[in-house]
Order: structure tokens, then sequence, then C-alpha cells
């Protein structure tokens, strides 16, 4: 996932790519302080790992939104048919489930995002 830390020279955000899940995990590999070479402003400067950060993900904010309104078009096209054939309870059943899948699948990833955010973000290195 991406990590971010501010630059203490010019104050933008960089960004880097780690596997690491928790900041702890990320230290153990990198180290307590971490080089960092500003994309900005150019200067190297020491990070404390402290300071980096996990932010939600652009992808999966995008890629939930997708699903979610893919479903609900699907729902509602499947929706507009079933009104103009009035067919069966059970079908209306169906096609409200087509309206749930979306928003549990939409929530869920977005609770998933969190959680990966939260568990880097809550843990320090000393
Ligand atoms: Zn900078």
């Amino acid at each position: 996932m991406n990590v971010y830390c501010k630059c203490p020279g010019c104050t933008s955000e960089n960004r880097s790519k780690t596997n690491a899940k928790t900041r702890v995990e990320y230290a153990k590999k990198q180290g307590s302080s971490v080089r960092l070479q500003c994309a900005n402003c150019g200067k190297v400067k020491a990070i404390h790992v402290n300071k980096i950060y996990a932010k939600k993900s652009k992808s999966i904010f995008i890629l939930s939104i997708f699903i979610f309104l893919f479903g609900i078009g699907f729902g509602g096209y499947y929706l507009m048919q079933l009104i103009s054939e009035m067919k069966t309870v059970i079908g209306i059943v169906a096609i409200a489930s087509l309206f749930i899948v979306p928003s549990w699948v939409y929530s869920n990833l977005q609770k998933e995002d969190q959680l990966r955010v939260n568990s880097f973000n809550r843990t320090y290195v000393k």
C-alpha cells in the first residue's frame, strides 16, 4: 500500500510504497527513520517512521463507488423491466437483493480499507 509523509522543509506530501501492514513492520524493514528525497523541493531528509502514515486508498474508493453505481444501475434496469412485466413477489425480492449486494460490497470495501489504514496508523515505534 501507499504510505505518506510530509517533507519537513516544504510540507508537501510525499508518497512511497510498502507491503508492511503496520508501522512497526515498516520500521523493521526500513529502520526507525527513513531517508526521503522530497518530490517537491528535492531535499533529502531523515523522517522518523512515526511521522509516516497511511491514507484511505483512492483506487479502492473509486472501485467501490463503481461497483455501487453499476450494481444500482443494473438493479434499476431490471426493476423497470420487472415493473413493466408485473412479475412475482420472488422476482421483486431478487431485484431487491440486486440493490443490497452492491451496497454490501461497497460498505465492505470501505470498511476493509479503513481497517488497513487504522492498523498502520495506530501503531507507533519507540
Ligand atoms: Zn520538500
